[in-house]
């Protein structure tokens, strides 16, 4: 294996990782824009566990908040909030607050059950990982896993950042929100990077009509093939808003979710 091989080889993963983000934990199962066939349903599934090891409910929670409180205080990653390099270069960090506090899931994904796989497979995301490792272990060999397991995940984690930070300060805005869009950005996360577009409309599973929208020429792939139903809707970002705080509300109310903090 060789250096270049290498780096190939992460940055094709990252991009399979992305085609997941995009298509599934994003257009499929955030803003509900087309429901998946089940058998792809679990693909998409393995492939973030052995790849990720992200939890689709969390991913999908915070990602309703950012819409919901978009640049408010309440925004899991507002650069204007938080400030564009801050939330470029930590953002994982971020994400990982916001998805593990108490009763975020039970808000923002309260329609996502946890299913069987869910419960005794894909909740391991470490067992995941090992099987990803592995597999590029007996591939390259366990130095050269190791080297494109942390270029991948890297790149995921700063290609995201890019979206997060920079698609809401630089950029175009052909739609009157906050967000803007960046080809270049598009170009390497699977559309995302028209994330203008995708503010105006987020219950679309075309972010807006650019040929840079790569999630998109794939969901219309899928959909050809019965792979994918696509719910074709224009519905703006208010109305998005009203769709997932219309949902049943938990049986247990938020605030009691949390635990008690130990009384020392
Ligand atoms: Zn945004
Ligand atoms: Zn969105």
């Amino acid at each position: 294996m060789s250096l270049p091989l290498a780096l190939v080889v992460a940055f094709a993963i990252s991009q399979v990782s992305n085609v997941v983000t995009t298509v599934y934990l994003h257009r499929a199962l955030t803003h509900r824009a087309m429901t998946v066939h089940p058998s792809l349903d679990l693909v998409f599934r393995f492939t973030l566990w052995v790849t990720l090891g992200l939890s689709r409910r969390q991913w999908v929670a915070v990602h309703r908040k950012h819409h919901i409180f978009t640049d408010q205080p309440e925004d899991p990653h507002s650069p204007l909030q938080r400030g564009v390099w801050k939330v470029l270069f930590f953002n994982a960090g971020y994400y990982r607050k916001v998805a593990r506090t108490p009763g975020t899931v039970e808000t923002y994904a309260r329609d996502i059950k946890p299913d069987w796989w869910d419960r005794k497979v894909f909740s391991h995301s470490f067992c995941g990982i090992g099987i990803g490792l592995v597999a590029l272990g007996f591939l390259f060999g366990p130095l050269w896993a190791a080297f494109i397991g942390v270029v991948h995940t890297a790149l995921y984690i700063f290609l995201g950042g890019c979206v997060n930070a920079l698609n809401h300060h630089f950029g175009k805005r052909p739609n009157a929100n906050s967000a803007t869009n960046l080809r270049w950005v598009a170009a390497l996360t699977m559309g995302e990077g028209m994330h203008n577009d995708h503010h105006e409309f987020p219950r679309s599973a075309a972010f807006g009509k650019s040929f840079w929208d790569f999630g998109g020429h794939i969901t219309r792939a899928l959909a050809s093939v019965r792979l994918v139903k696509v719910h074709e809707s224009t519905r703006r970002l208010r109305q998005e808003q009203l769709d997932v705080l219309q949902q049943p509300k938990p049986a247990t109310p938020v605030a009691a979710m949390a635990e008690p903090e130990p009384v020392a």
